[in-house]
């Protein structure tokens, strides 16, 4: 029996008119923005209500994973399914996720709105333009590039050294062709000619900074922090510098409101930001999870790729900026990812094979130990698919359950709510049992260098770290303009715990070299880019856009 694509179980979902869906969080209607009936924002009313109400009331639970393979994890879906699960026993449950990004959607097949029967609708919508977000902040970063090009073109009072600009352009696409370009050809009148380039939005420092702002006050200083370039003699050109942080806060306006959405079980999921996990920390907004802290009693959300990446930055970055701690982690794998971990080749994962299963399982141990050096109760989420065999699952949850970590076979890609009932229960006891005692992994004043040792060593369990001569310097440099405290954020593989792609499982022996740094000033971190990180993808030879059509009946068809 084939299982009916994503799409089509998103379109028979029996959606219920979003304000039924934010009464559920205690919503009025004059508190939601409605963008049609099915999708709302949340107006400046309920964010002020939020505050007024003293913030947080609800757990909050962590959804991360193993390293990702071509073979799918399903932190997502795990996400979703979560927190229907938390709603079908009766606990008041909300989600967070992350806002889908246009270039992946046309590029490889994969959604980003989780899949089967644990999905988050209208998947079409959220997929595509959505509430136009992401157009908003492609808006606004481009905004102050214009208005660099336009303040050399006038004289340049602020001295900006023209090669020393480092703030590109943005565009939510896969485009290569765009990674490097020359602007202002064609003669005087249309500027200076100077070499640029341009990134995807959600590798953009707005994004990052949308994510992490508190309120309309924060991102407006926050965006008048970012660094647009530098002076010969080196000294930094802030984006307040050339007056841009108002407008762009002018333009932000709207999309710094979570939206609201349903799951197909219409339980409350509220979808906003979407940062890339590498050189940004690879998650929701803080605004949108502290207004689901505060409505919810349980919110489940997930942090990008495996949890050496999505949850350390989600731990050391999101949660210490904003101060939340989560109350306990999932984490996710399914049998298919650890054989590849255990060696097995993609076209083999049908095969069963109990022992490349357990030699995986190594990765899945790392991670478990790397949670709790952050004080924080794990639990194993065993996302299953249809090839998996019992042999497979039940060495999986030995190899857990002799480490002292529960672990759940769930079925919610298939079944829904009912297929991870027992894991939502013990999730629900354990938050609220307080076992967690979160602490961050390093403290603010920890040298920056040493920062980046910190993660390498107790997360990557790296030997050490090489950095280029220049990076150590320019650390040194940052350190003595005050920038010391901001935490960092490693921009590595998500395939290996080492910089090298190609070592899966749990290598040993590597060290991290840091090639190059960048100051994220607005956003409050520090990027440390060990190998080539990608800030512009490309579409793969046959784009999932080739696919993707409108149906007679004006319904889009082909989105995964
Ligand atoms: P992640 O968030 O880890 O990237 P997702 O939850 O988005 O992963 O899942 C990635 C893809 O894998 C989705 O298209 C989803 O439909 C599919 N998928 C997830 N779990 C299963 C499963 N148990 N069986 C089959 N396909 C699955
Ligand atoms: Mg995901």
């Amino acid at each position: 029996m084939s299982h009916p694509s994503d799409i089509e179980i998103a379109r028979n979902a029996h959606k219920k008119p979003i304000a039924e869906v934010a009464a559920r969080l205690g919503l009025r209607p004059d508190q939601v923005l409605p963008y049609g009936h099915d999708k709302a924002k949340l107006g400046a009313g309920a964010l002020a209500a939020r505050r007024a109400g003293g913030g947080q009331r609800g757990r909050l639970i962590l959804v991360t994973a193993i390293n990702p393979t071509p073979a799918g994890e399903g932190k997502t879906t795990t996400t979703v399914g979560l927190g229907d699960g938390l709603n079908a026993i009766g606990k008041n449950a909300a989600i967070c996720l992350r806002e889908p990004s246009l270039g992946p959607c046309f590029g490889m097949k994969g959604g980003a709105t989780g899949g089967g029967r644990a999905q988050v609708v209208p998947m079409d919508a959220i997929n595509l333009h959505f509430t136009g977000d992401f157009h908003a902040i492609s808006a606004a970063h481009n905004l102050l590039a214009a208005m660099i090009d336009n303040h050399l073109h006038w004289g340049n009072a602020l001295d900006l050294d023209p090669r020393r600009i480092t703030w590109r352009r943005v565009l939510d696409m896969n485009d290569r062709s765009l990674r490097q370009v020359a602007t202002g050809l064609g003669g005087a009148a249309n500027g200076f000619v100077r070499e640029t380039g341009f990134d995807i939005t959600v590798a953009s420092e707005v994004m990052a900074i949308l994510c992490l702002a508190e309120d309309l006050d924060d991102l407006e200083r926050r965006l008048g922090a970012i660094i647009v370039g530098y002076r010969r003699d080196q000294s930094p050109v802030f984006a307040r510098d050339l007056k841009a942080d108002g407008a762009m806060a002018a333009l932000l306006k709207e999309a710094m409101q979570p939206n609201l959405v349903q799951t197909i079980e219409n339980n409350p999921a509220l979808v906003h930001g979407g940062p890339f996990a590498n050189i940004a920390h690879g998650c929701n907004s803080v605004i949108a999870t502290k207004a689901a802290l505060s409505m919810a009693d349980y919110v489940v959300t997930e942090a990008g790729f495996g949890a050496d990446l999505g949850a350390e930055k989600f731990l050391n970055i999101k949660c210490r900026q904003a101060g939340l701690a989560p109350d306990a982690v999932v984490l996710v794998a399914s049998i298919r990812a650890l054989k590849m971990n255990g060696g097995v080749a993609k076209g083999d994962l049908g095969v069963e094979n109990v022992a490349a299963v357990e030699a995986g399982c190594a990765n899945l141990g790392r991670h478990m130990e790397n949670i709790a050096k952050f004080g924080l109760p794990v639990v194993v989420g065993l996302n299953r698919f249809a090839t998996d065999t019992d042999a497979e699952a039940d060495a999986v949850i030995a190899y857990c359950e002799a480490r002292g970590v529960p672990a759940f076979l769930n079925t919610h890609w298939a079944e829904g709510s009912a297929g991870i009932r027992a894991m939502a229960e013990h999730v629900a006891a354990l938050a609220d049992q307080g076992a967690a005692n979160f602490t961050p992994l390093y403290a603010d004043d920890l040298g920056l260098q040493a920062k980046i040792e910190r993660v390498a060593r107790e997360i990557y369990r790296a030997d050490g770290v090489a950095l280029a001569p220049r990076v150590a310097r320019q650390l040194a440099d940052w350190e003595a303009q005050g920038h010391g405290r901001l935490p960092v954020c490693i921009a590595k593989t998500q395939y290996s715990f080492s910089a090298d792609p190609g070592r899966l499982g749990a290598p040993t022996g590597h060290t991290l070299p840091v090639r190059e740094v960048r100051l994220a000033a607005g956003a409050g971190f520090v990027v440390a880019l060990a190998g080539d990180i990608m800030t512009m993808p490309g579409l793969p030879r046959q784009p999932a856009a080739e696919a993707i059509t409108l149906t007679d009946a004006g319904e889009i068809d082909g989105l995964f």
